[in-house]
C-alpha cells in the first residue's frame, strides 16, 4: 500500500497546506489518543482515525488501513488530540514598545499583512480554531480569506470591533490628542445608552461579525486611569445581549472588576474574559447562569513582565498592568475550585502569537489537572462556541482538526508547547 511521507524540511518553511487530503481517505495511526469525549477512558493506545472530505469518518482500535489507495500518516510515537481552541485572541496586533504609536502610523493594509503572520503561527502551534475578540474589522476579512483558502490560519470566530462606552476600554481614541480623537460612535464600537448599544451590535452584525464583544469594566491596556471600575450600565448590557440574541450572536464580556462582571452575568453574556477581581458572589452567579470563564493567565503574566521594562507602556497603563496582571492565575485557581465552567483563552496579542500553549502550564500550576486543562481547550471551548457538533472531540462526524505531540501531555503538560503535527479540516499543515 502506498505510504505518504513528507520531507521534514517542508514543515519548517511551509505556508500553504502540505497536502490536501480531500481527494482520498487518510488514516492516522495514533500511538496514544486523547479523543476528549466525555465519560471515556482518558487515554487509548494503538488507534486509527479515518478522515475523508475534511471530517472524521471513523475512530478504530488498532492500526487499520483501507484498500491501498489511501494516505497513511504515522503518529505511532505521538499523543494525538483534537485541534486546540483558543477562545480569546486578537490576530490583528501583537505587543510592542511602539504599540500605541502604531495606531497612528499603520494603515489597514499594514494591519492585514501583519495579521497573516499571527494567523499562521497560531495554526502551526496547534490552535486550529480561535475566537478573535476584537480588532478594527480586518479580523473579519482575515476570517474570510482563511475560509476561502487564500491564506493559512486557524478557523476564526470573530467579534469584529468590540464595544464599550465613551472613554471605556474599547474607545479607540483613549489617550490621543484631543483634535485627533473626533467623536467615535456606535459604528466605531463606542455606544452610550441602550439605543446606541443596539445600533453598535447591528453594525457588527452587518459587517459580518460572528459574535459580539463588550467591555463592562475598564482594562489594563487602554490609556485610561481605572482598570476595573464598571463602564456600562446594566441597561446597556441588556440592550447588547437582547439585540445580539435576536441576530443569533453570543456576547463575550471583558471585565476585571466584580460589579461589571455581575451586571454582565445577570444580563446573559456567554463568557467573562479575564475576570481578575472575581469574588465568591460572582462565582456563584456564574454557576447559576452557566456563564463561562475565559481566564487569559498568560496575558496577565505578560503585561506585568512588560510593565517592568521602562517606558514599555504609557504612564497610565504601567501601574494597572503591575496591579492586575499578576492576580489572574490566583483568580483562575479559585474559580476552578469553585466549579465555574472554564474555557481556554489567552489574549494572544498581549503576548506574542504562537506560544498560546503556555496557558496550559499556568492552568496546571494553579491546580487544574492536565486532562481538565486539555478539555478546556477542546470539548469545553467547542461548547462555549456552540460548535460541539463540529469541534472539540475526535469522533465520527466531527471536523478533522487533529494535533499530535511527543510524550504524554497528561503527565507533562509542557509538551503542548511543541506541537509536531497539525491537521485542520483534513489538511495537514505541520508534520515533523
Ligand atoms: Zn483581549
Amino acid at each position: 500500500m502506498p505510504r505518504f511521507r513528507l520531507p521534514a524540511l517542508a514543515a519548517l518553511f511551509c505556508v500553504l497546506p502540505l497536502a490536501s487530503a480531500f481527494a482520498q481517505k487518510t488514516y492516522l495511526h495514533c500511538g496514544r489518543l486523547l479523543d476528549m469525549r466525555a465519560g471515556k477512558a482518558q487515554t487509548q493506545t494503538e488507534m486509527t482515525i479515518v478522515v475523508e472530505k475534511g471530517r472524521v469518518v471513523a475512530v478504530q482500535s488498532g492500526y487499520t488501513a483501507g484498500s491501498g489507495t489511501e494516505v497513511v500518516i504515522d503518529l505511532k510515537n505521538k499523543t494525538v488530540l483534537p485541534g486546540l481552541i483558543d477562545c480569546h485572541v486578537h490576530l490583528e496586533g501583537e505587543t510592542s514598545k511602539d504599540g500605541f504609536l502604531k495606531e497612528l502610523t499603520e494603515n489597514p493594509a499594514d494591519v492585514a499583512f501583519g495579521s497573516l503572520d499571527h494567523a499562521r503561527k497560531t495554526l502551526l502551534a496547534g490552535f486550529t480554531t480561535v475566537r478573535d475578540l476584537g480588532g478594527s474589522g480586518v479580523n473579519v476579512a482575515l476570517r474570510n480569506a482563511i475560509n476561502r483558502g487564500q491564506v493559512t490560519g486557524p478557523r476564526i470566530f470573530t467579534a469584529g470591533k468590540a464595544i464599550s462606552g465613551t472613554g471605556g476600554h474599547m474607545d479607540p481614541t483613549n489617550g490621543y490628542r484631543q483634535d485627533l480623537m473626533g467623536m467615535p460612535g456606535p459604528v466605531d464600537g463606542v455606544a452610550n445608552g441602550p439605543d446606541q448599544c443596539r445600533q453598535a451590535v447591528r453594525e457588527q452584525y452587518k459587517r459580518g461579525s460572528d459574535l459580539i464583544k463588550i467591555a463592562s469594566t475598564g482594562g489594563v491596556l487602554s490609556v485610561a486611569k481605572d482598570g476595573s471600575s464598571a463602564q456600562m450600565t446594566e441597561d446597556e448590557i441588556k440592550a447588547v445581549v437582547e439585540t445580539a440574541r435576536d441576530l443569533g450572536l453570543q456576547v463575550a464580556c471583558h471585565a476585571h472588576g466584580a460589579e461589571g462582571m455581575k451586571r454582565a452575568i445577570r444580563a446573559g453574556v456567554v463568557s467573562i474574559e479575564h475576570g481578575t477581581l472575581m469574588d465568591d458572589e460572582t462565582m456563584k452567579l456564574m454557576k447559576k447562569f452557566g456563564t463561562w470563564y475565559v481566564p487569559t493567565i498568560t496575558a496577565g503574566k505578560s503585561v506585568a513582565d512588560s510593565a517592568r521594562i521602562p517606558n514599555y507602556y504609557p504612564p497610565l497603563v504601567t501601574p494597572k498592568a503591575l496591579a492586575i496582571g499578576p492576580k489572574l492565575q490566583g483568580t483562575f485557581g479559585r474559580a476552578y475550585k469553585a466549579g465555574v465552567k472554564i474555557a481556554f483563552g489567552t489574549d494572544a496579542s498581549v503576548y506574542r502569537h504562537g506560544v498560546n500553549a503556555l496557558e496550559f502550564q499556568y492552568m496546571v500550576e494553579a491546580g487544574m489537572p492536565a486532562y481538565e486543562a486539555l478539555r478546556a481547550a477542546t470539548a469545553s471551548a467547542a461548547e462555549l462556541l456552540g460548535q460541539s457538533d463540529n469541534l472539540g472531540t475526535l469522533e465520527a462526524g466531527k471536523l478533522a482538526d487533529v494535533v499530535a505531540v511527543d510524550g504524554d501531555p497528561t503527565q507533562d503538560i509542557k509538551v503542548m508547547q511543541r506541537v509536531r503535527f497539525v491537521m485542520k479540516q483534513g489538511v495537514v499543515y505541520r508534520q515533523e
